[in-house]
């Protein structure tokens, strides 16, 4: 990757509190690449005259920069502008249960360095932030980019997130994160950056809408299967958060009655049985009982232990008893799925997270077991497919959905 070229351009935080004119001309050339003047003013139905005063002072900011020209439509070719991408860098975090990604974004959203190490989420949140901060900081330097040019940190995390504030409340994977001011915290290691914390299926959703599948699909969900589960919910192009900003917890959906107590004290949950962790305890237990030859010795190999990715690897192989532990949490969580195209009719599901990767089995009972029990209509235009960016969903979105907050809109 080519070493970033650093402009003189200062990031004072004043760059980024725009009109709403200047807000619209930033979405729209986000939307649809570079634009001439006249596209803008025919886009925004603006007068030329303002519209010209309005790019000039964007250009002298530093905000837009010129990027030779568009096509004519008689006459002399158009001058096209587009976002500066040198006007200040973007890191995404994307934290899971046990590892964390990370990205460096420009000011377009173009990711120029990436990274993951393995983590413990239950780790006391001002160790886990610092080691988030050292290793952001190692990544700029890297690029030799002052900390103070970093304008905007998007963070993903696993657990329920009070948008505005930025912190989690209740999280049952991470305790002490309860209420942590997770936005102040960056401040001093990050002086202009603007801090942006969401769940992580809302990230995922928002990388899938930017760079993957969900491009131009306007009503989808982006269902996340990990060591818990989670769905994203995209509405009209946007991420619906809901009244309280924890929409989309499908995780606790009551799949069995009688099912086992769930860590939120609920009993037969979708997570408790179909998450990872419970792949992995029924692969355990068919080892055990004699009924898998393949994972038996995995086990033996790995201490006692089995993954996911284990039974997935021995389904792959042919074993019988990995089948079906995969076919039966595909139709469990296909079953919560059809209820959810019932309720919402998306135009289509995407799936990632870790256990995502397990293999072409799970979705397509999944897929199965959604068609089948869903409405005729809200299923005849329905994709149900796996996530195109695989690792990289959430630090895509951490990036984009700190981009599109950055601007603070004033009038
Ligand atoms: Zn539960």
């Amino acid at each position: 990757m080519p070493k970033l070229e650093i402009s003189s351009i200062q990031t004072d935080n004043d760059v980024f509190v725009v009109n709403a004119v200047e807000s619209l001309i930033v979405q729209s050339i986000r939307a649809k690449g570079p634009l001439s003047r006249t596209d803008l003013t025919q886009l925004l139905n603006y007068s030329r005259a303002s519209l010209t005063t309005i790019v000039g002072t964007m250009v002298e900011t530093g905000i837009l920069h010129e990027v030779g020209e568009g096509r004519s439509a008689g006459g002399r070719r158009p001058l096209l502008l587009d976002i500066n991408p040198q006007l200040g860098y973007v890191a995404g975090v994307d934290i899971g249960a046990t590892s964390v990604d990370y990205a460096l974004a420009d000011f377009q959203g173009k990711i120029f360095e990436r990274y993951s190490e393995s983590c413990d989420v239950r780790m006391e949140p001002e160790l886990f932030l610092n080691n988030v901060c050292d290793v952001v900081s190692k990544m700029l330097a890297k690029h030799e980019i002052a900390p103070e040019r970093l304008v905007a940190i998007g963070l993903g995390v696993p657990g329920p997130v009070e948008f505005a504030a930025g912190v989690l409340i209740a999280p049952p994977l991470m305790p002490s994160w309860e209420g942590y001011p997770i936005k102040s915290f960056f401040r001093p290691k990050f002086p202009n950056a603007k801090v942006v914390v969401d769940n992580d299926v809302n990230i995922m959703a928002k990388g899938e809408q930017k760079a993957g599948n969900g491009q131009g699909v306007e009503n989808f969900l982006f269902v996340k299967i990990g060591t818990g589960i989670g769905c994203g919910i995209i509405s009209n192009g946007r991420i619906y958060r809901g009244n309280d900003g924890c929409a989309g917890d499908i995780g606790h959906i009551c799949v069995d009655y009688n099912g086992p107590i769930c860590h939120c004290g609920n009993q037969g949950c979708l997570e408790y049985l179909a998450a990872g962790p419970a792949i992995a305890a029924q692969g355990i237990e068919k080892a055990q009982a004699g009924q898998s030859p393949f994972l038996a010795q995995r086990m033996q190999e790995n201490d006692g232990e089995l993954t996911a990715a284990d039974v997935g690897e021995a389904a792959a192989a042919g074993d019988r008893a990995a089948n079906e532990i995969i076919r039966t949490t595909g139709r469990m969580i296909g079953g919560v799925l059809a209820g959810l195209v019932n309720f919402y009719n998306p135009k289509a599901i995407f799936i990632g997270g870790g256990v995502s990767k397990i293999g072409y089995t799970l979705l397509s009972t999944i897929r199965q077991a959604t068609l089948r029990r869903a409405t005729a209509l809200s299923t005849r235009r329905l994709q149900v497919e796996y996530s195109q960016l695989g690792d990289d969903t959430g630090v895509v979105g951490a990036i984009w959905l700190a981009l599109e907050n950055v601007f603070i809109v004033q009038n």
